[in-house]
C-alpha cells in the first residue's frame, strides 16, 4: 500500500511509513469533556476515523489513542458556574461524547486515556524536565522554558523572537511575571486554596494542558509517535508545545508525521454561541440521520474548511441545512441501492460472461487509491456516487421481464458495499431501521402524523376492496399533494415521503 498524506511539520505530502513497518501508532487530541460534541469535534473524530479505518482495510494494525481531556481549567469553570464538582461534570461529559461517537458511526479508540489517571505519570515527566534544565519552578507552578528547546517553533513554522507579544497579551500580568520568557507554558498550575488538585512535589496543583497529552500519548505508544492529528487550531501552540516538552525530555522526535483538519463554519463564520451559529451534534441528530452527518463531513476535503449553510425563516430561526438535507437523500439512497441488490431474487442471478462495468468492479479499488492520496473523501463520494448507480442499473436490468445479473457483477457490488463500510464507515447500518428513521422524519417535519397516513391507507386498502376505485384514488391523490407517496407491493401498500 502507499498511503501518502499532508505532514504538517513538513508542509508537504509524504509517504506514511510508520517506524514499525505494518503497524501504525497513533495518537489524536480528543475533547475536554465540559460541554458536548459540537460540529467541530465531530468532524476531526470522522476524519480521523477514516484515517484508521482505511489503514487497517488496507491491512496496517492500527493503535489508535484518543484522549479524554478530563482536568482542565474550562471544567474547573463550567463546574463552578454550575454548582458541580469537577470530577462529577467532566465523567457525564465523557459519556455523552462516547455516546454522540458512537452515533456517528466512528469506531472507539484502541484506548481511551484520562488525564485523571494518569496524575502520577504527568508528576515524573515534569519532574523530568525540571532535571534535564528544561522548566523551572516559579511560586507553585511549573514553566516549561522555550529558551531551552532551539527547535520551539518547527511545527507552525514561527521563530520565537515572533511569538514574545502575542503570547504575553494573551496572559494574564501575575502569571507573566512568574515566567523568565514569556512564551513558557504551564506544565503545572498552583491551586487555590482547598480547590480542585493533586499533591505534587511543587505543592498542591493541577496540570497544564499540553504536558497531559505529551504524557499519555508517549505512555501509550513510545516515545515516538507515527501520527499526532487534530484541529488546525491545535498547531499553535498546543503541539507546538507537545513537541517542545516530549523532545526534550527524550531526546527523540516525538511524532513522525502531524496531521490537521480544517475548521468549520456555519454561515461562512467560525461557529460561536454568541452568533447563534453554535450546534452540537445532538441539535443536529434530532433533525438530520447521523450517518448524514457523516457523510456530509466527507464532502470536503479533510485539509479544507467546511461551511455549513442554513436557512433561516423572517423571525431568523432555523429552518433547514440544505447540505444535510441533501446528504441524507445521499444517505437513503445508499441504503435503498444496498436493499435492491440484497433482495434481487436468487433465479435472477446467473453465471455469464458479461463484462462488469468499471464502476461497478473496479470500486474497491477507486475507493482505495482516492483514500491513499492524502485521505481524498471528496473523491471517494464521487466514486461511490459512480458505484450506486451502476448497482442500480445492475438492478434494474435483472428486474426486467426476463432479466437476469451475472453472479460476478452481483459479487462484485457485494465487495463495494464491504469496502464501503470498511474505508468509510458508510452503509453499515440494518437498511430498512435506517430508511425508517428518514422516512418518519421527513414526515414530522411536514407535519405529518405517521398514524394518520397508515389509517388513510386502510381506508384506500377498503374502498378498493368496495370496488370503490374512485374514493381509493382520491385518497392516494390527497395524501400525494401532501407529498405522501403510496407504494403498492405484494404484501400490501407502503409510503414513503417524496423529494
Ligand atoms: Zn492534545
Amino acid at each position: 500500500m502507499s498511503v501518502r498524506l499532508h505532514n504538517t511539520l513538513t508542509g508537504r505530502k509524504e509517504p506514511f511509513e510508520p517506524a514499525e513497518p505494518g503497524h501504525a501508532r497513533i495518537y489524536v487530541c480528543g475533547p475536554t469533556v465540559y460541554d458536548y460534541a459540537h460540529l467541530g469535534h465531530a468532524r476531526c473524530y470522522v476524519v480521523y476515523d477514516v484515517l484508521v479505518r482505511h489503514l487497517r482495510a488496507n491491512g496496517m494494525k492500527v493503535t489508535y489513542v484518543r484522549n479524554i481531556t478530563d482536568v482542565d481549567d474550562k471544567i474547573l469553570k463550567r463546574a463552578s458556574e454550575t454548582g458541580t464538582e469537577p470530577t462529577a461534570l467532566a465523567a457525564r461529559f465523557a459519556e455523552a461524547y462516547a455516546e454522540d461517537m458512537r452515533r456517528l458511526r466512528n469506531l472507539d479508540p484502541d484506548v481511551e486515556p484520562k488525564v485523571s489517571k494518569h496524575l502520577d505519570d504527568i508528576v515524573a515527566l515534569v519532574q523530568r524536565l525540571i532535571d534535564g534544565g528544561h522548566a523551572y519552578v516559579s511560586d507553585g507552578d511549573v514553566y516549561f522554558s522555550v529558551e531551552s528547546f532551539p527547535e520551539y517553533g518547527k511545527l507552525s513554522h514561527r521563530h520565537l523572537s515572533q511569538m514574545k507579544l502575542g503570547a504575553s497579551e494573551r496572559l494574564d500580568e501575575a502569571q507573566t511575571a512568574r515566567k523568565r520568557h514569556p512564551a513558557d507554558f504551564a506544565l503545572w498550575k498552583k491551586s487555590e486554596e482547598g480547590g480542585w488538585g493533586w499533591d505534587s512535589p511543587w505543592g498542591r496543583g493541577r496540570p497544564g494542558w499540553h504536558i497531559e497529552c505529551s504524557t499519555m500519548s508517549m505512555k501509550h505508544l513510545g516515545d515516538t509517535l507515527d501520527l499526532h492529528g487534530g484541529g488546525l487550531d491545535l498547531v499553535f501552540p498546543h503541539h507546538e508545545n507537545e513537541i517542545a516538552q516530549s523532545e526534550a525530555a527524550t531526546g527523540k522526535p516525538f511524532a513522525r508525521c502531524w496531521m490537521h483538519n480544517g475548521f468549520v463554519e456555519v454561515d461562512k463564520e467560525k461557529m460561536s454561541k454568541s452568533l447563534g451559529n453554535f450546534f452540537t451534534a445532538r441539535d443536529l441528530f434530532d433533525r438530520v440521520e447521523p450517518e448524514a452527518i457523516r457523510y456530509f463531513m466527507m464532502t470536503v476535503h479533510y485539509r479544507a474548511p467546511l461551511n455549513l449553510d442554513w436557512t433561516l425563516d423572517e423571525a431568523g430561526n432555523v429552518t433547514g441545512f440544505p447540505q444535510f438535507e441533501e446528504a441524507e437523500r445521499r444517505v437513503a439512497y445508499l441504503y435503498k441501492t444496498k436493499q435492491r441488490l440484497a433482495g434481487l431474487p436468487a433465479e435472477r442471478i446467473v453465471e455469464s460472461e458479461t463484462s462488469v462495468p468499471p464502476e461497478l468492479g473496479g470500486f474497491s479499488e477507486m475507493l482505495r487509491e482516492a483514500l491513499d492520496d492524502d485521505l481524498n473523501m471528496p473523491v471517494a463520494l464521487a466514486r461511490l456516487s459512480d458505484f450506486l448507480k451502476a448497482v442500480n442499473e445492475l438492478c434494474d436490468n435483472a428486474m426486467r421481464k426476463k432479466g437476469k445479473a451475472a453472479r460476478t457483477a452481483v459479487e462484485l457490488a457485494e465487495a463495494g458495499f464491504h469496502a464501503l463500510k470498511a474505508e468509510l464507515g458508510l452503509g453499515a447500518q440494518d437498511a430498512e431501521g435506517v430508511l425508517l428513521r428518514i422516512r418518519d422524519r421527513r414526515a414530522r417535519a411536514r407535519g405529518l402524523d405517521n398514524e394518520a397516513i397508515e389509517k388513510r391507507i386502510a381506508a384506500r386498502a377498503r374502498a378498493r376492496q368496495a370496488k370503490d376505485f374512485a374514493e381509493a384514488d382520491r385518497i392516494r391523490d390527497a395524501l400525494s399533494a401532501r407529498g405522501v407517496e403510496l407504494l403498492d407491493g405484494p404484501e400490501g401498500t407502503d409510503w414513503d415521503i417524496l423529494d
